[in-house]
């Protein structure tokens, strides 16, 4: 039986506290990886360290000379996942100024800082590595009162497109995930009223939102060298969602 073996491997995965990043730090952990993780609450770090006795990194990646430390505190790292992200609802007429900037701070400044220190090592190393960036199918669908949201996951995806161009020549596979609603902290933050959960419920063919682990076990997958010669994509992981 084939499965994924990341023995020898060392993976960063941002965000690791909560939700999906979590769920994805377990995975990988569970696949043999020797598992790095940022996050930001040191509480949910220590619960996580417990867990799968990973080396636990607190940071906000909002700031930039913090996501620039957190990545070098990091190491060598073999596999990297930028999942860290936030999401601050409002309605297109009234998002601030902060709110998009934090969004856009968040969600694809850190993805560049972070991937900028951890590719360059990939590339001074010469073996290769692989990058997962935690996108959403809100890079591709509108999304009511997700204006700062839809935008900072489109311009993930477009990054993570220009990351596979220059990176690809040396080895390193990028590529995008884009969940839909994820039950998580923030999934259950922003989709909880039934009267925004349950049109967004009907348009998804099979019926149900994705769980974290439905993104962990495709991000070890895009990780894995199962995916060899999957690069640049931005993968729905949507029950169809997409599709309507
Ligand atoms: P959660 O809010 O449940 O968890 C996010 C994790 O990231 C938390 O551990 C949080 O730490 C951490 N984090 C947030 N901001 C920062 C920061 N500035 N610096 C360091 N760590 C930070 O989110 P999800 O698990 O739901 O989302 C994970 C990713 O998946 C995000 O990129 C999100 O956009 C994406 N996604 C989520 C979907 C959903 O419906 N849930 C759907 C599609 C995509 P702390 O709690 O301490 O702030």
């Amino acid at each position: 039986m084939k499965t994924i073996d990341f023995g020898g491997r060392r993976a960063l995965v941002t965000g690791a506290g909560k939700g999906i990043g979590r769920a994805i730090a377990v995975e990988l952990a569970a696949c043999g990886a020797e598992v790095v993780v940022v996050s930001r609450t040191v509480a949910d770090l220590e619960t996580l360290r417990a867990e799968i006795g990973c080396r636990a990194i607190a940071a906000d990646l909002e700031d930039v000379a913090e996501a620039r430390r957190a990545a070098a505190a990091a190491g060598e790292i073999d596999l990297l996942v930028n999942n860290a992200g936030i999401s601050i609802p409002q309605p297109f007429l009234d998002t601030t100024v902060e709110a998009f900037d934090a969004t856009m701070a968040v969600n694809v400044r850190a993805v560049l800082l972070v991937s900028q220190v951890i590719a360059a090592s990939m590339i001074r190393r010469g073996q290769g590595g692989a990058i997962v960036n935690v996108s959403s199918q809100a890079s591709m669908a509108g999304l009511v009162d997700h204006a700062a949201y839809c935008a900072s996951k489109g311009g993930l995806d477009a990054l993570t497109r220009v990351m596979a161009q220059e990176l690809g020549p040396h080895g390193v596979r990028v590529n995008a995930v884009n969940p839909t609603v994820t039950l998580t902290p923030m999934g259950e933050m922003a989709w909880s009223d039934p009267a925004k959960r349950d049109p967004m419920l009907a348009r998804i063919p099979l019926g149900r939102f994705a769980r974290p682990l439905d993104v962990a076990e495709t991000v070890a997958y895009l990780l894995s060298d199962h995916a060899a010669m999957i690069h640049g994509v931005a993968l729905p992981i949507d029950g169809g969602y997409l599709t309507t």
